[in-house]
């Protein structure tokens, strides 16, 4: 039998997860099966329950169960610890180890694939939803000279400011207030999936080398054509961390790093 593999969500049926994990493993030549399941928002637990009865080994885990399985796993790493939320969950005897490997992506993507180093770097971050909570950590251990916080709800950033303030220099910022001067700013904020973008002075990305959006699509987001249009010199997409978290979760599975360029460079050329 195969040994087998999936990710959970609800919706599920967009996700490029099938396809990635699909290209790793005949990249590595592994013998393993992944699917996407469909969770009723009532049964995650029951159908995780399901899964690994039936042998499964894993999951990647996405909207809206990430919290959940921070609380179903029984054992975490320090990343999903300090998250408090997990996105890879792994099978072993009696044991559901809980991942977070979406900072992890994240900083791949901007270090190895965008060639830009993190350390002493001016960071902003837009956005305090999980997407946000899950990357802080793993940028603050990039050493950057600061890193700000920016959210429609400011209380939520302070929050997050609170959280983290012992990982690093991390500030919280309010949106109409950004006037300074940032290295890498990142749209965590699902305001690109409403076609929008959080009320951003322009002048923030002059001297900005990197305009990076979470989000990702056939066109450019508002917010990178934004960034363009106030002189940023690169922008990126959230294709390349959507890869590089999943090899992090292959990785985690199956003990080997798959390469990841060809595989973004294919999900691109499908968008
Ligand atoms: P959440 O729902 O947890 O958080 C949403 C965040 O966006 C909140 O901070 C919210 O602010 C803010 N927000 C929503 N609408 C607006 C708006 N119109 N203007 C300004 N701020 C807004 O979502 P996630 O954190 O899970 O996901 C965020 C984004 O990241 C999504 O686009 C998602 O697709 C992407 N993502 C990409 C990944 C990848 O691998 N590429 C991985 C994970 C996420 P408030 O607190 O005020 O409500």
């Amino acid at each position: 039998m195969l040994d087998s593999y999936a990710v959970i969500g609800n919706p599920v049926s967009h996700s490029k997860s099938p396809l990635i994990h699909a290209a790793f493993a005949q990249q590595t030549h592994q013998s393993m099966q992944y699917t996407a399941i469909l969770a009723p928002l009532d049964a995650f637990q029951a159908t995780v329950a399901n899964f690994r009865q039936q042998g499964g080994k894993g999951l990647n885990v996405t909207v809206p169960f990430k919290l959940d399985a921070f609380q179903l796993a029984t054992r975490l790493t320090e990343r999903a610890t300090i998250a408090q939320a997990v996105n890879t969950l792994k099978f072993e005897n009696d044991e559901m180890l809980g991942d977070n490997t979406d900072g992890a992506g994240l900083v791949r993507d901007i270090e190895s694939n965008l060639g830009i180093s993190i350390a002493t770097k001016r960071i902003l971050l837009m956005g305090a939803g999980g997407a946000a909570r899950g990357v802080i950590l793993p940028l603050l251990q990039q050493r950057p000279s600061l890193l700000a916080i920016a959210n429609r709800t400011p209380r939520k950033a302070e929050a997050l400011m609170e959280q983290f303030e012992d990982y690093g220099n991390i500030y919280p910022y309010h949106f109409m207030s950004l006037n300074e001067h940032f290295d890498i700013i990142i749209n965590a904020t699902s305001a690109s999936l409403q076609g929008t973008l959080p009320e951003l002075p322009g002048n923030i990305f002059t001297h900005a080398v990197l305009a990076y959006d979470m989000m990702y699509g056939r066109e450019p987001t508002h917010f990178l054509k934004f960034a363009q249009l106030n002189g940023v010199c690169q922008v990126a997409d959230g294709i390349g961390m959507l890869v590089e978290q999943a090899a992090e979760s292959f990785f985690l599975w199956r003990g080997i790093r798959p390469q990841t360029k060809p595989v973004i460079a294919m999900l691109k050329s499908q968008l």
